[in-house]
């Protein structure tokens, strides 16, 4: 619980901070952007080279990643109150999986559901949030596994609470790497923001729920559990 309530406080007063940031750097992104895309339809007109078009595109990929590291730093630091509404979990689980799947496809990766218990009765909860949750998941999951593998989501119920686990048959993460993993802005990816765990494991808690993590060099899984 005391390692809970740090992380907890790590994100507090933050929000502010964060909401006014991305304010300020999002509207100029969004003029940017938009002068791109200008700059790029005029320079269609004059047959572009490969290099220009090049550059255009590095230009388009690391403007979307500042957007989307201002929105991640702002989704962590934001206190938010939860909008709990019944959430049907089996659909919610069918429609990340289906996001996930041109992806997996590309990859060579296996998806399969695997649900053990009874989820006619629907879960309070944030839909839109568990849904992050979920697909962060999935997308670490995939990303852990470039050479393709098999991803499996399991539904169950442990002492009344609703467990859901992703599991990947990737390369696992290293033990010394285990405390860190929820750090925000902790990465070992290139592309990455490493705003994912942390923003997965604050709404989990936000959710009086739970995220926690089993690791090998077979793979790797995650379970959050949620009250019912
Ligand atoms: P990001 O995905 O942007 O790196 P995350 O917060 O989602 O940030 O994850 C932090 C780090 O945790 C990742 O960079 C990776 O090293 C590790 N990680 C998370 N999920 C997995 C997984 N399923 N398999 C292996 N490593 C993982
Ligand atoms: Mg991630």
């Amino acid at each position: 619980i005391e390692e809970r309530m740090r992380r907890m406080e790590r994100y507090m007063g933050l929000g502010s901070l964060a909401a006014g940031l991305h304010h300020e750097i999002k509207n100029p992104l969004t003029a940017l952007s938009l002068h791109v895309q200008l700059l790029e339809e005029q320079i269609a007109e004059d047959n572009p080279s490969e290099d220009v078009r090049q550059m255009l595109n590095v230009i388009k990929t690391e403007m979307a990643r500042v957007g989307g590291v201002l929105e991640g730093f702002r989704d962590l630091a934001s206190s938010g109150q939860l909008n709990l509404a019944p959430v049907d979990l089996m659909n919610l689980i069918q429609r990340q999986v289906e996001l996930a799947t041109p992806q997996a496809e590309q990859q060579n990766i296996q998806i399969q559901t695997v649900i053990k218990c009874d989820l006619s009765k629907e879960i309070p909860a944030d839909r839109i949030r568990l849904e992050q949750v979920l697909l962060n998941l999935i997308l670490n999951a995939m990303e852990a596994m470039p050479e393709g593998g098999t991803l499996t989501v399991t539904v169950t119920e442990v002492d009344g609470n609703v467990q859901v686990e992703v599991a990947d048959t990737g390369k696992g993460i290293p033990e010394d790497l285990h405390d860190k993993v929820f750090d925000p802005y902790f990465t070992t990816k290139n592309e990455g923001t490493g705003l994912g765990l942390a923003l997965c494991d604050k709404i989990m808690n936000q959710h009086q729920g739970n995220l926690s993590f089993h690791s090998s060099e077979r793979g790797t899984q995650f379970q959050l559990t949620l009250p019912r």
